[in-house]
């Protein structure tokens, strides 16, 4: 019976998709021992849940380096992960909401952590979003998110509680210490020199974060997956010209011609990428969210001291 509910369940996904993947071969494997399997959407809430939960729990990310959370396409194995979690984590506020169609689809019924919950959103006009997804980029959510993770962990696991408590805070000290870093690092440079010009308006809480000035991205909205106007990367080159601005910040996980065509017509050079949506892939140094946003530092600090 339940290979064949598996199945249906996958089968659901797409069939093409489904040969290619062969799902349900192993699905209903034997979990790992005792630790929590935790599911998590984001590159980011995967690290989160990684450092609270620590040895007690094992986490399996959906999205990679390369893979952009705004239109992502959820694959048979994600399906079969979500059916054995006992936490599935997300960022929320809309960023990843293919989750909730890939839960119903799955049949999934593991109790779920939207980390972004209660964190007071920057508005955005786009529609179809409660507010600015982005929320990590703001260390003080970033802490939020940690705490909404622990209190899942610890819903999912309760023996594990004063684990998931004393590393929530240990975390939570070393993002502390991550924002003071950038904020020294920033302070000499006058704020009005601070400009930012990315592929997508990502960078919303970081700015508010860390006084720095948004002049404008490339794509003028907070997905990445919408094509700009002639008009609108005109108004933009005009913008970047106006205000001087030097560089503009690619973004990793994102191709970067209508960056390059922009700084082209502007008269400004092409950045180191930026960890905008994703973190660096293993090995990279960055695979960390403390590693990540510190090198995001490092790079715009370069572009406007002109090192
Ligand atoms: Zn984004």
């Amino acid at each position: 019976m339940r290979t064949s509910l598996i199945i249906v369940r996958c089968g659901v996904l797409g069939a093409a998709v489904w040969a290619l993947a062969g799902c349900g071969a192993s699905a209903g494997s034997a979990q790992d021992g005792q630790r929590s399997q935790v599911v998590a959407t984001t590159m980011q809430v995967a690290d989160f849940a990684r450092e609270v939960g620590g040895d007690r729990v094992e986490v399996t990310g959906i999205l990679d380096a390369d893979t952009e959370p705004h239109d992502y396409e959820p694959t048979p194995s994600d399906a079969e992960a979500v059916s054995e979690a006992d936490l599935v984590v997300s960022n929320g506020a809309n960023l990843d909401d293919w989750l909730g169609d890939l839960l119903e689809q799955a049949g999934a019924d593991a109790p779920r952590v939207q980390a972004a919950r209660g964190v007071a959103l920057l508005p955005t006009d786009e529609e179809g979003f409660p507010g600015d997804p982005h929320v990590w980029h703001d260390p003080d959510a970033a802490a939020r998110m940690v705490d909404n993770i622990a209190a899942g962990l610890i819903r999912a696991d309760p023996a594990g509680r004063g684990a998931y408590r004393r590393r929530a805070v240990a975390y939570k000290r070393r993002v502390d210490r991550m924002a003071a870093t950038i904020r020294e690092s920033f302070a000499p440079i006058p704020p009005e020199r601070r400009d930012l010009v990315t592929s997508h308006d990502a960078f919303g809480y970081f700015a508010r974060a860390y006084d720095v000035n948004v002049v404008g991205s490339v794509l003028p909205v907070v997905t990445t997956e919408a094509e700009p106007s002639a008009q609108q990367i005109r108004a933009l080159v005009d913008e970047i010209r106006a205000e001087g601005v030097r560089t503009i910040f690619t973004e990793e996980a994102v191709e970067p011609r209508l960056e390059r065509r922009v700084a082209e017509e502007a008269g400004a050079s092409v950045s180191t990428s930026l960890y905008a949506d994703v973190l660096g892939g293993p090995g990279s140094g960055r695979a960390g969210f403390v590693e990540a946003e510190l090198a995001n530092a490092r790079a715009m600090r370069s572009a406007w001291v002109g090192s």
